[in-house]
Protein backbone atom coordinates (compact mmCIF):
# COMPACT_ATOMS: atom_id res chain seq x y z
CA UNK A 1 0.00 0.00 0.00
CA UNK A 2 1.27 3.25 -1.17
CA UNK A 3 1.79 6.10 1.79
CA UNK A 4 -0.67 8.40 0.13
CA UNK A 5 -3.35 5.56 0.12
CA UNK A 6 -2.38 4.89 4.06
CA UNK A 7 -2.59 8.63 4.71
CA UNK A 8 -6.17 9.06 3.39
CA UNK A 9 -7.00 5.74 5.38
CA UNK A 10 -5.89 6.69 8.02
CA UNK A 11 -7.11 10.00 8.09
CA UNK A 12 -10.74 8.31 7.52
CA UNK A 13 -10.32 5.93 10.54
CA UNK A 14 -9.44 8.23 13.12
CA UNK A 15 -12.46 10.68 11.87
CA UNK A 16 -14.84 9.67 13.96
CA UNK A 17 -13.02 9.97 17.21
CA UNK A 18 -12.04 13.60 16.62
CA UNK A 19 -13.37 16.38 19.01
CA UNK A 20 -13.10 19.77 17.47
CA UNK A 21 -16.12 21.52 19.03
CA UNK A 22 -16.86 20.48 22.50
CA UNK A 23 -20.15 21.93 22.90
CA UNK A 24 -22.38 19.15 22.31
CA UNK A 25 -19.67 16.53 23.01
CA UNK A 26 -20.88 13.61 25.69
CA UNK A 27 -19.08 11.01 27.05
CA UNK A 28 -21.30 8.80 27.58
CA UNK A 29 -21.85 8.30 23.34
CA UNK A 30 -18.31 6.90 22.87
CA UNK A 31 -18.51 3.41 24.20
CA UNK A 32 -15.00 1.89 25.40
CA UNK A 33 -15.79 -1.17 23.70
CA UNK A 34 -16.28 0.10 20.11
CA UNK A 35 -14.02 -1.56 17.49
CA UNK A 36 -15.78 -0.16 14.33
CA UNK A 37 -16.68 -2.48 11.93
CA UNK A 38 -14.22 -4.80 13.44
CA UNK A 39 -14.33 -8.05 15.46
CA UNK A 40 -11.77 -9.94 17.67
CA UNK A 41 -11.01 -12.02 14.69
CA UNK A 42 -9.68 -9.01 12.80
CA UNK A 43 -6.95 -8.06 15.25
CA UNK A 44 -4.32 -10.10 13.49
CA UNK A 45 -5.35 -7.69 10.40
CA UNK A 46 -5.57 -4.50 12.84
CA UNK A 47 -1.81 -5.75 13.63
CA UNK A 48 -0.69 -5.37 9.81
CA UNK A 49 -2.32 -1.89 9.91
CA UNK A 50 -0.66 -0.65 12.78
CA UNK A 51 2.66 -2.07 10.97
CA UNK A 52 2.01 -0.34 7.96
CA UNK A 53 1.43 2.75 9.63
CA UNK A 54 4.31 3.04 11.61
CA UNK A 55 6.52 2.84 8.40
CA UNK A 56 4.20 5.68 6.69
CA UNK A 57 5.23 7.45 10.68
CA UNK A 58 8.36 6.94 10.31
CA UNK A 59 8.65 8.57 6.81
CA UNK A 60 6.54 11.40 7.82
CA UNK A 61 8.44 11.92 11.05
CA UNK A 62 12.03 11.85 9.34
CA UNK A 63 10.66 14.85 7.13
CA UNK A 64 9.61 16.69 10.22
CA UNK A 65 13.26 16.17 11.58
CA UNK A 66 14.62 17.36 8.51
CA UNK A 67 12.89 20.12 7.61
CA UNK A 68 13.06 21.48 11.30
CA UNK A 69 9.85 23.56 11.06
CA UNK A 70 7.10 22.11 12.72
CA UNK A 71 7.02 20.11 15.98
CA UNK A 72 4.38 17.85 17.26
CA UNK A 73 2.83 17.80 20.58
CA UNK A 74 0.84 14.54 21.18
CA UNK A 75 -0.94 14.43 24.85
CA UNK A 76 -2.32 11.58 26.58
CA UNK A 77 -4.77 11.43 29.41
CA UNK A 78 -6.66 8.54 30.90
CA UNK A 79 -7.39 6.93 33.89
CA UNK A 80 -4.88 3.93 35.37
CA UNK A 81 -4.18 1.47 33.10
CA UNK A 82 -6.44 2.28 29.96
CA UNK A 83 -3.10 2.09 28.07
CA UNK A 84 -1.28 5.33 27.91
CA UNK A 85 2.21 3.34 28.20
CA UNK A 86 1.78 0.84 25.55
CA UNK A 87 0.07 3.08 22.97
CA UNK A 88 2.96 5.68 23.34
CA UNK A 89 5.57 2.38 23.52
CA UNK A 90 3.60 0.88 19.98
CA UNK A 91 2.50 4.43 18.50
CA UNK A 92 6.16 5.57 18.44
CA UNK A 93 8.11 1.84 17.95
CA UNK A 94 9.15 2.71 14.46
CA UNK A 95 10.32 6.91 15.34
CA UNK A 96 14.04 7.81 15.52
CA UNK A 97 14.50 8.54 19.07
CA UNK A 98 16.43 11.80 18.25
CA UNK A 99 13.67 13.04 17.10
CA UNK A 100 11.42 12.12 19.67
CA UNK A 101 10.99 13.54 23.48
CA UNK A 102 8.37 11.82 25.88
CA UNK A 103 7.75 13.44 29.40
CA UNK A 104 5.40 11.98 32.55
CA UNK A 105 3.73 14.63 34.38
CA UNK A 106 2.94 13.00 37.87
CA UNK A 107 2.34 14.73 41.44
CA UNK A 108 4.12 17.91 41.07
CA UNK A 109 7.67 18.42 43.04
CA UNK A 110 7.69 21.44 45.55
CA UNK A 111 9.88 23.57 43.00
CA UNK A 112 7.10 23.01 40.54
CA UNK A 113 4.28 24.00 43.08
CA UNK A 114 6.40 27.36 43.52
CA UNK A 115 5.57 28.22 39.98
CA UNK A 116 2.48 28.77 37.64
CA UNK A 117 0.78 25.34 36.76
CA UNK A 118 2.31 25.88 32.90
CA UNK A 119 5.94 26.35 34.07
CA UNK A 120 7.02 22.29 34.76
CA UNK A 121 5.06 21.70 30.83
CA UNK A 122 6.59 24.63 29.19
CA UNK A 123 10.02 23.31 30.10
CA UNK A 124 9.00 20.27 28.13
CA UNK A 125 7.88 21.27 24.89
CA UNK A 126 9.49 19.55 22.09
CA UNK A 127 11.96 21.17 20.08
CA UNK A 128 11.35 22.17 15.98
CA UNK A 129 11.65 19.24 13.78
CA UNK A 130 10.49 17.06 16.71
CA UNK A 131 7.67 14.83 18.40
CA UNK A 132 7.00 15.97 22.03
CA UNK A 133 4.83 13.25 24.23
CA UNK A 134 3.43 14.47 27.52
CA UNK A 135 2.72 11.27 29.37
CA UNK A 136 -0.53 13.28 31.05
CA UNK A 137 -0.11 16.65 31.36
CA UNK A 138 -0.96 20.16 32.45
CA UNK A 139 -4.71 18.93 32.02
CA UNK A 140 -3.96 17.06 35.56
CA UNK A 141 -4.83 20.65 36.48
CA UNK A 142 -8.52 20.31 35.52
CA UNK A 143 -8.70 16.35 36.12
CA UNK A 144 -6.77 15.43 39.54
CA UNK A 145 -6.95 18.85 41.34
CA UNK A 146 -10.72 19.20 40.68
CA UNK A 147 -11.63 15.82 41.67
CA UNK A 148 -9.07 16.17 44.82
CA UNK A 149 -9.43 19.80 46.31
CA UNK A 150 -6.71 18.94 48.47
CA UNK A 151 -3.63 19.37 45.73
CA UNK A 152 -5.20 23.09 44.63
CA UNK A 153 -4.86 23.71 48.62
CA UNK A 154 -0.93 22.87 48.30
CA UNK A 155 -0.44 25.47 45.24
CA UNK A 156 -0.30 28.64 46.85
CA UNK A 157 -2.64 30.75 44.88
CA UNK A 158 -3.82 33.53 46.53
CA UNK A 159 -6.98 33.16 47.44
CA UNK A 160 -8.82 35.83 45.26
CA UNK A 161 -7.62 33.75 42.15
CA UNK A 162 -8.52 30.49 43.67
CA UNK A 163 -12.23 30.98 43.58
CA UNK A 164 -15.35 28.96 42.03
CA UNK A 165 -13.84 31.00 38.76
CA UNK A 166 -10.98 29.21 38.71
CA UNK A 167 -11.84 26.17 36.12
CA UNK A 168 -13.22 28.47 33.87
CA UNK A 169 -10.30 30.65 33.57
CA UNK A 170 -7.94 27.49 33.50
CA UNK A 171 -9.99 26.14 30.25
CA UNK A 172 -9.67 29.86 28.65
CA UNK A 173 -5.65 30.12 29.69
CA UNK A 174 -4.94 26.73 28.29
CA UNK A 175 -7.09 27.03 25.27
CA UNK A 176 -5.09 30.53 24.83
CA UNK A 177 -1.67 28.51 25.46
CA UNK A 178 -2.49 25.73 23.01
CA UNK A 179 -3.47 28.21 20.20
CA UNK A 180 -0.20 29.87 20.90
CA UNK A 181 1.64 26.77 20.64
CA UNK A 182 -0.03 26.31 17.17
CA UNK A 183 0.62 30.14 15.90
CA UNK A 184 4.08 29.07 16.74
CA UNK A 185 4.12 26.01 14.50
CA UNK A 186 3.62 23.78 17.35
CA UNK A 187 0.88 21.24 16.44
CA UNK A 188 -1.31 19.92 19.34
CA UNK A 189 -2.88 16.78 19.45
CA UNK A 190 -4.31 15.30 22.48
CA UNK A 191 -5.81 11.98 23.55
CA UNK A 192 -8.06 10.70 25.92
CA UNK A 193 -7.90 6.46 26.22
CA UNK A 194 -11.60 5.88 27.37
CA UNK A 195 -11.54 2.47 29.63
CA UNK A 196 -14.42 1.24 31.12
CA UNK A 197 -15.08 0.44 34.77
CA UNK A 198 -15.19 -3.12 34.13
CA UNK A 199 -12.50 -3.29 32.11
CA UNK A 200 -10.49 -1.46 34.16
CA UNK A 201 -10.84 -3.55 36.93
CA UNK A 202 -10.11 -7.03 35.15
CA UNK A 203 -6.42 -4.99 34.04
CA UNK A 204 -6.10 -4.48 37.78
CA UNK A 205 -6.58 -8.12 38.86
CA UNK A 206 -4.13 -8.97 36.10
CA UNK A 207 -1.63 -6.45 37.15
CA UNK A 208 -2.13 -8.02 41.07
CA UNK A 209 -1.93 -11.88 40.04
CA UNK A 210 0.52 -12.10 37.38
CA UNK A 211 4.03 -11.36 39.30
CA UNK A 212 5.73 -9.99 36.06
CA UNK A 213 3.33 -7.02 36.29
CA UNK A 214 2.88 -6.65 39.97
CA UNK A 215 5.60 -4.07 39.37
CA UNK A 216 2.08 -1.42 37.38
CA UNK A 217 0.21 -1.83 40.38
CA UNK A 218 0.02 0.66 43.26
CA UNK A 219 -2.53 0.92 46.03
CA UNK A 220 -3.65 4.24 45.42
CA UNK A 221 -4.68 3.11 42.07
CA UNK A 222 -7.51 0.96 43.61
CA UNK A 223 -8.66 3.37 45.68
CA UNK A 224 -9.09 6.08 43.03
CA UNK A 225 -11.62 3.87 41.42
CA UNK A 226 -13.54 5.60 43.73
CA UNK A 227 -14.20 8.25 42.34
CA UNK A 228 -14.98 6.87 39.14
CA UNK A 229 -17.63 9.06 38.56
CA UNK A 230 -15.88 12.60 39.83
CA UNK A 231 -13.28 11.77 37.09
CA UNK A 232 -15.89 11.08 34.22
CA UNK A 233 -17.55 14.39 34.63
CA UNK A 234 -14.57 16.27 34.65
CA UNK A 235 -12.92 14.22 31.60
CA UNK A 236 -16.21 15.42 30.01
CA UNK A 237 -16.06 19.18 30.54
CA UNK A 238 -12.23 19.22 29.81
CA UNK A 239 -13.51 17.77 26.54
CA UNK A 240 -15.91 20.40 25.86
CA UNK A 241 -14.03 23.43 26.90
CA UNK A 242 -10.73 22.39 25.24
CA UNK A 243 -11.53 20.91 21.93
CA UNK A 244 -11.22 22.99 19.07
CA UNK A 245 -10.32 22.83 15.18
CA UNK A 246 -6.53 23.12 15.61
CA UNK A 247 -6.04 21.34 18.84
CA UNK A 248 -8.40 18.36 18.93
CA UNK A 249 -9.29 15.50 21.43
CA UNK A 250 -9.37 12.44 20.26
CA UNK A 251 -11.78 10.15 22.26
CA UNK A 252 -10.24 7.12 21.88
CA UNK A 253 -12.22 3.63 22.73
CA UNK A 254 -9.49 1.87 25.04
CA UNK A 255 -11.10 -1.63 26.44
CA UNK A 256 -9.46 -3.21 23.16
CA UNK A 257 -5.92 -1.98 22.97
CA UNK A 258 -5.24 -3.40 19.42
CA UNK A 259 -8.29 -1.17 18.45
CA UNK A 260 -6.92 1.95 20.45
CA UNK A 261 -3.31 1.64 18.77
CA UNK A 262 -4.35 1.85 15.46
CA UNK A 263 -6.29 4.36 15.92
CA UNK A 264 -3.73 6.69 17.40
CA UNK A 265 -1.43 5.78 15.32
CA UNK A 266 -4.10 6.93 12.65
CA UNK A 267 -4.22 10.11 14.08
CA UNK A 268 -0.65 10.95 14.06
CA UNK A 269 -0.27 9.83 11.13
CA UNK A 270 -3.06 12.49 9.60
CA UNK A 271 -1.53 15.20 11.80
CA UNK A 272 1.57 14.85 10.05
CA UNK A 273 0.30 14.75 6.74
CA UNK A 274 -1.47 17.63 7.32
CA UNK A 275 1.85 19.77 7.29
CA UNK A 276 3.70 20.55 4.15
CA UNK A 277 6.64 18.58 5.19
CA UNK A 278 9.02 18.46 2.66
CA UNK A 279 13.18 17.40 2.43
CA UNK A 280 14.83 20.91 2.50
CA UNK A 281 15.79 21.90 -0.87
CA UNK A 282 19.64 22.16 -1.32
CA UNK A 283 21.04 25.56 -3.01
CA UNK A 284 23.37 26.10 -5.74
CA UNK A 285 26.04 27.02 -3.25
CA UNK A 286 25.28 23.95 -1.46
CA UNK A 287 25.37 21.62 -4.87
CA UNK A 288 28.82 23.33 -5.34
CA UNK A 289 30.04 22.24 -1.62
CA UNK A 290 29.25 18.43 -2.57
CA UNK A 291 30.17 18.42 -6.30
CA UNK A 292 33.93 19.86 -4.13
CA UNK A 293 33.60 17.35 -2.03
CA UNK A 294 32.56 14.52 -3.95
CA UNK A 295 35.68 14.69 -6.60
CA UNK A 296 37.75 15.21 -3.28
CA UNK A 297 36.52 11.89 -1.93
CA UNK A 298 37.41 10.32 -5.26
CA UNK A 299 40.87 11.83 -6.13
P1 LIG B 1 0.90 4.24 35.38
O1 LIG B 1 0.19 3.76 34.17
O2 LIG B 1 2.26 3.66 35.53
O3 LIG B 1 0.07 4.13 36.62
P2 LIG B 1 0.61 7.07 35.72
O4 LIG B 1 0.66 8.13 34.67
O5 LIG B 1 -0.71 6.80 36.34
O6 LIG B 1 1.19 5.78 35.08
P3 LIG B 1 1.55 7.31 38.38
O7 LIG B 1 2.89 7.51 38.95
O8 LIG B 1 0.75 6.15 38.76
O9 LIG B 1 1.68 7.44 36.79
O10 LIG B 1 0.63 8.55 38.72
C1 LIG B 1 0.87 9.83 38.53
C2 LIG B 1 -0.14 10.53 39.38
O11 LIG B 1 0.20 11.88 39.46
C3 LIG B 1 -1.55 10.43 38.85
O12 LIG B 1 -2.41 9.94 39.81
C4 LIG B 1 -1.88 11.86 38.50
O13 LIG B 1 -3.24 12.16 38.70
C5 LIG B 1 -0.97 12.62 39.44
N1 LIG B 1 -0.71 13.97 38.97
C6 LIG B 1 -0.25 14.38 37.78
N2 LIG B 1 -0.23 15.72 37.69
C7 LIG B 1 -0.72 16.18 38.88
C8 LIG B 1 -0.96 17.48 39.39
N3 LIG B 1 -0.71 18.55 38.67
N4 LIG B 1 -1.44 17.58 40.63
C9 LIG B 1 -1.71 16.48 41.36
N5 LIG B 1 -1.49 15.23 40.93
C10 LIG B 1 -1.02 15.06 39.70
MG1 LIG C 1 -0.96 5.33 37.93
Amino acid sequence: MKTKEIIKNAREFSKPFRVTKGKNFRLKDVDPEDTLDFTKEDKPKSKEALARGITALTELQDKLYAQDKWALLLIFQAMDAAGKDGAIKHVMSGINPQGCQVFSFKSPSSEDLDHDYLWRCMKCLPNRGHIGIFNRSYYEEVLVVRVHPEFMAKQKLPSKLAGKQIWEHRFEDIRNFERYLTRNGVIVRKFFLHVSKKEQKRRFLERIEDPLKNWKFSSNDAAERDFWDDYMKVYEEMIQETATEKAPWYVVPADNKWFTRVVVAAAVIDALASLDLAYPEVDQSKLKELAAAKKKLLS
